[in-house]
């Protein structure tokens, strides 16, 4: 058995987290002090996530980038794949907020969308 010391970052209390694990199997959670904490240490301590956050190229326009999100968190593990993928992809001016650039980005579900508007 394993234990995983971690910080909860879902709300500001930041509660310390202490997770036993069997392999990759979490067998308990310790330290949070609501339901949200343990269902973070799950998914943090097998399989960390994290919405991507970058720049896609403009092109035609003013802007030379956009800024864009993935709409939910992707595995961390991913992202130097979703780097590569993004600097793959350009977007035509003039784009309004809450584009989605890309579907089902890299297969995850989640959707590469602007933050900005770009001209
Ligand atoms: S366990 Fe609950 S109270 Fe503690 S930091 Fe996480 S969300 Fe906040």
């Amino acid at each position: 058995m394993t234990e995983k010391k971690l910080v909860c970052v879902s709300c500001p209390m930041g509660c310390e987290l202490t997770v036993v694990l069997e392999g990759k199997k979490v067998v308990s959670v310790s330290g949070n002090r609501c339901p949200r904490g343990e269902e973070y240490a799950r998914s943090e301590a097998v399989e960390p996530r994290r919405v991507l956050m970058t720049l896609v190229r403009v092109e035609g326009g003013r802007d030379r980038v956009v800024s864009v999100k993935t709409d939910r968190p992707i595995p961390l593990r991913l992202f130097p794949k979703a780097m590569a993928r993004v600097r793959e992809l350009s977007v035509r001016a003039p784009v309004a907020i809450g584009t989605v650039i890309e579907e089902n980005f890299l297969s995850t579900g989640a959707n590469l969308v602007t933050t900005r508007p770009a001209r």
